[in-house]
């Protein structure tokens, strides 16, 4: 055989190619696998994903013939912490948009707060808003109206990829996240806080029950206090993605479709601010009138008062001519 030698222009030339074509390639696999937008969804289902929500509904159906005061009770504290608590204080304006800071046994526990509303980690749950935000209503955005109200709402979490387990990918949006062994953890296992409090309302459900009715207050308590709160806190959380991409008022003329909703905000605590919100982002004030009313907001207001929260980021706008952030 003999022995194939190169000229050393040949090898300045070609041995470069095959590494330059390895980088494009990964760096083309990274944007397509981050493209969120329905039409890079290839129409798949996500079975698992699918099959807990379907769940998730028939249990939050059963809970109406379980009622109780008791069970009503634990709803709302429930709600109040996975929805309030968890997604609007914790993984919305804390973790997505840093609008105030907290020492970090507090940011681990509000974040702990968010998994319980099983809306995925929060490095699943704040890299999807950073991409919302940096593509809202254009090609990209993983849950925009433009690609069907039904999409926008729960069909890009039924049909798109299961991006939960992809952290790698979208630790490119959240590197301040991926840094954290903490959040890295907690993304892998967010299911483990709705179990264990699942387990507790059962424990306590039983055990406030009279004699002989053990197994339905078990039952009733774990029902109202998981399926039926987590069922409601999916749809009103969707809504911020649909109805206040849709339906409302217009404050600030933003690029996006954004708008206020005030039936979305009472439901979330102040999400539903959400044009104010697109326009002001690291605001952690989202209602900006006093007849506003942003609940999410009132609880960073009182751990600041605590000493909790600090540099807490309030939108300052001319009411006369409101323009967005930079603009
Ligand atoms: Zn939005
Ligand atoms: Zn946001």
């Amino acid at each position: 055989m003999t022995p194939i030698t190169l000229t050393p222009q040949e090898e300045v030339t070609s041995k470069p190619k095959p590494v330059l074509a390895a980088v494009v390639e990964v760096k083309q696999k990274i944007k397509q696998d981050l493209r969120m937008g329905r039409a890079h969804q290839q129409g798949r289902i996500n079975w698992i994903t699918s099959i807990a929500m379907g769940l998730f509904h028939v249990g939050a159906v059963a809970s109406l013939f379980f009622f109780s005061w008791t069970n009503l009770a634990t709803f709302f504290i429930m709600y109040f912490l996975a929805i309030n608590v968890g997604i609007g204080v914790a993984y919305h304006r804390l973790l997505t948009h840093r609008g105030f800071k907290t020492p970090k046994w507090v940011e681990y526990f509000v974040s702990i707060c968010g998994c319980l509303a099983l809306e995925g980690g929060p490095i699943f749950w704040v890299a999807t808003h950073r991409v919302h935000h940096q593509f809202s209503d254009q090609e990209g955005d993983p849950h925009t109206p433009h690609d069907g109200t039904w999409w926008s709402h729960a069909g890009w979490i039924l049909s798109g990829r299961a991006l939960h387990s992809e952290t790698a990918l979208l630790g490119r949006y959240a590197p301040d996240l991926t840094r954290d062994s903490f959040h890295v953890w907690l993304s892998k296992y967010h299911y483990v806080p709705l179990v264990v409090t699942g387990l507790l309302q059962l424990a306590l459900g039983g055990l406030l029950a009279g004699p002989g009715h053990h197994l339905i207050g078990a039952i009733g308590m774990l029902l109202w206090g998981t399926f039926l709160r987590v069922t409601i806190g999916l749809h009103a959380t969707w809504l911020v993605n649909s109805a206040t991409h849709l339906w409302g008022k217009r404050r600030f003329e933003t690029k996006d479709d954004s708008r206020n909703s005030w039936w979305v905000a009472v439901l979330t605590g102040g999400e539903g601010w959400h044009n104010n919100h697109h326009a002001h982002p690291v605001s952690a004030r989202h209602g900006l009138t006093w007849y506003e009313f942003d609940i999410n907001y009132y609880c960073i207001w009182l751990l600041s008062k605590m000493g909790l929260a600090e540099r807490v980021q309030v939108a300052q706008f001319d009411k006369d001519n409101p323009k967005p952030a930079g603009a």
